[in-house]
């Protein structure tokens, strides 16, 4: 009897130690995923990495993605994600699969890990479809925005912790992400108005061509999230406050969209040519009588 009971116990302890070590396994290839990425450079401050030869173009791209990341609220500095360029489609796949995910799209950030991953077929192809546009937003289809992407959501995870930033709703993370990503790009634009990109979001033959834009509710959040920062001044704190809801938001900015710009004095009272942070709207910013009206 006492040998089969220690026998069971060694199965036991087999099985376990079995477990562990596929599972340490399974992390590894996400915290140490080099061997599969043999391209290796240095730049603009982050660490890239790829499955093939990294061009001199990708330089261009670190350096804007750089300028956007700097520009972004939460950024303290701190330590950048590593970049894994994935121009295989079948490696970034692999990832995502592994990941559990079902849904493949542009990049795929292990915030725990630090790393993110992207696929070349995917960013590029996504611009082929929306001709590019809408520029300084993910639709266009840009390898620096998609990085600087990838970033705000880690420096929102690094922000609140990983359990709150998985609560966050789908609309807020995505559309502060964009936003983040794009906030330096649309600032250096002399040419950015942020009305005429609600106007763009609401023209509904923008997006209905079969060469049309493929992901209208991502631009929605995006201007949405815009409208709460960059015109009510909302802090990323304050964003996150649950009286701050998708329907609320909407209305506020289609009440501010379809305002006069003009009041009786002949003063502009609204209206925005680029957006940015530190624009003023501190005192609104951090007023919470001007959240309440969110609730
Ligand atoms: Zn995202």
């Amino acid at each position: 009897m006492k040998v089969a009971i220690r026998r069971v116990g060694n199965w036991f302890l087999w099985g376990l130690g079995a477990v562990v070590v596929l599972f340490g396994l399974y992390l590894s290839i996400f915290f140490f995923p080099y061997p599969l990425f043999p391209h290796h450079a240095e730049c603009a401050g982050f660490s890239v990495y790829s499955d093939r030869e990294i061009s001199e173009d990708f330089r261009v791209v670190l350096e804007d993605a750089r300028f956007r990341v700097e520009e972004m609220e939460l950024y303290r500095g701190a330590k950048d994600l590593r970049i894994f360029v994935c121009q295989s489609q079948r490696l970034f796949v692999f990832f995502i699969k592994l990941a559990g995910k079902r849904h493949v799209g542009q990049a795929l950030v292990i915030s725990v890990a630090g790393n993110a991953f992207f696929s070349e077929t995917v960013i590029e192809s996504v611009g082929q479809r929306n001709g590019g546009r809408p520029v300084h937003s993910r639709l266009e289809g840009s390898w620096s925005a998609a990085i600087a992407h990838e970033a705000a959501h880690d420096l929102v995870f690094s922000e609140v912790g990983y359990g709150k930033a998985r609560r966050i709703p789908v609309w807020k993370s995505e559309g502060y992400s964009d936003y983040s990503a794009n906030l330096a790009s649309a600032g250096a634009d002399p040419d950015y108005d942020f009305r005429s990109r609600i106007g763009l979001l609401l023209d509904d033959d923008s997006w209905q061509s079969t060469m049309g834009f493929i992901d209208r509710r991502h631009f929605r959040w995006h201007v949405l999230v815009e409208f709460l920062c960059s015109v009510k001044g909302l802090t990323f704190a304050d964003l996150m406050d649950e009286g701050v809801t998708e329907e609320i938001a909407r209305s506020q900015m289609m009440a501010w969209y379809s305002a006069p710009l003009i009041d009786d004095d002949g003063n502009l009272t609204v209206g925005l040519k680029s957006p940015g942070r530190g624009d003023g709207k501190s005192e609104i910013r951090n007023s919470k009588s001007e959240i309440q009206i969110f609730q």
